[in-house]
């Protein structure tokens, strides 16, 4: 077996940019048929084009994943579009960083919403898909923020470790659909989330990493390809840190 992802067709949500953009190419470049899915049509239109430059074809379908109505036109626009859903990867996000006594109820929403309920309305729409395909992968984007604190972003966290159970519920759910769950925890990934910061505060950060520095989106996608392909046929509800060791210790 091996990470060849021919004759597969695979969904990346919050594909426009940064970690979910990275997915997308690395499927791509395995050979997958790609659907890529975001709430931002600007982005999403310029990483169709990207894309392509890279000659890579994908379908750009706009989809908000913390509405179910949006959701089920995701799945039901791939299913037509190529017949079968292979691969599914929940890595839509949003995080609002700043002290507890400052998160107000609708940065807890809108975190919960989009991280968590999405997570689940996505994989849950496209089980009947997958199913009638003979089985496939889902794959849940986490954080390593889940299991220790890293920047004060509390309801964030919460939706992270939500993610963990929810990986762990699903993929004994429906293993006997031949549908394996797992999750990718990532560290600090250059992505633009850090393009605000200067080069010295960048550095700051790639020091506190065991391996000397940031990840790059495509140590995710690299890993999603893996847990999407054959060669992690065995694998299901795990949770797989990809943080260079930051997990293990980020000071
Ligand atoms: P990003 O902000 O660069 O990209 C997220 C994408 O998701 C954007 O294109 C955005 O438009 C899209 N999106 C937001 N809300 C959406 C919605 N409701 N429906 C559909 N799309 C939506 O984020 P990123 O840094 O690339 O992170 C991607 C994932 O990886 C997130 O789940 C994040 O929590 C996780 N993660 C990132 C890091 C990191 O260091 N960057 C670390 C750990 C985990």
């Amino acid at each position: 077996m091996d990470n060849n992802l021919e004759n597969q067709v695979a969904i990346v949500t919050g594909a426009g940019q940064g970690i979910g953009f990275g997915i997308a190419r690395c499927l791509g470049r395995a050979g997958a048929q790609l659907v890529v899915a975001d709430v931002n049509q600007e982005r999403l239109d310029s990483a169709t084009v990207a894309l392509g430059e890279m000659g890579i074809d994908a379908l750009a379908i706009a989809c908000d994943v913390a509405d179910q109505q949006s959701v089920n036109d995701l799945m039901a626009g791939a299913s037509n579009a190529f017949g079968r859903i292979d691969v599914l990867v929940n890595n839509a996000g949003v995080i609002v960083v700043k002290p507890i006594d400052e998160q107000s109820e609708s940065d807890w929403d809108r975190v919960i919403d989009i991280n968590l309920k999405g997570t689940f309305l996505c994989a849950q729409a496209v089980l009947d898909p997958m199913a009638a395909g003979g089985g496939g992968s889902i794959i849940n984007l986490c954080s390593m923020s889940a299991y220790g604190f890293t920047t004060p972003h509390l309801p964030y966290t919460a939706s992270k470790a939500g993610i963990i159970g929810l990986t762990r519920d699903f993929a004994v759910e429906v293993a006997d659909r031949q549908i394996r769950v797992n999750a990718i925890a990532p560290g600090p990934i250059e992505t633009p989330m850090f393009d605000g910061l200067s080069q010295a505060q960048k550095d700051a950060h790639a020091a506190k990493v065991p391996l000397k520095r940031l990840g790059h989106p495509d140590d995710i996608g690299n890993t999603a390809v893996f847990l999407a392909s054959g060669a992690a046929a065995f694998i299901t509800g795990a949770v797989i840190p990809v943080t260079g060791g930051a997990d293990l210790k980020y000071s």
